[in-house]
């Protein structure tokens, strides 16, 4: 059911980090394989720690002061684990078998997600919360 095949139909999505849905504004349907689903369990991706981009201390010096306050505020977020995406799944994606959904590219704007379902993904876009 959950084979190689259906794993490389698997979307992605991009969100902005100031406008992060809440779980509320997310379609009824399985972040992880699309099915509709009647209550939510949810799948709370944190984001900090993840952020894979070049090491702080290498890229600070020829940064402006504003950028490096900007970058320490950004720090800051994910160090206080507040950036964590609450994603709805299916009780089989929550409790029997974990869903392959993670971060693949992260700024200090958006992050965007990977293995997402597509249904879900074209419904997200289709109420506009896609940032791209
Ligand atoms: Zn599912």
């Amino acid at each position: 059911m959950f084979d190689l095949e259906d794993r490389m139909l698997m979307a992605e999505l991009t969100f902005s980090l100031a406008n992060l849905p809440t779980i509320d504004q997310m379609p009824h349907v399985c972040a992880g394989c699309g099915q509709v689903v009647t209550s939510k369990h949810t799948f709370r991706l944190k984001v900090h720690r993840s952020y894979p981009g070049p090491d702080l201390t290498a890229t600070v010096a020829g940064f402006s002061n504003e950028e490096q306050r900007n970058w320490h505020q950004f720090q800051q977020l994910f160090a206080q684990g507040k950036c964590v995406v609450e994603l709805p799944v299916c009780w089989w994606h929550r409790w029997i078998m974990p869903t392959f959904i993670g971060i693949k590219s992260m700024t200090e704007h958006r992050v965007s997600i990977q293995g997402l379902a597509d249904s879900f993904v074209q419904e997200m876009k289709r109420r506009g919360w896609s940032d791209i």
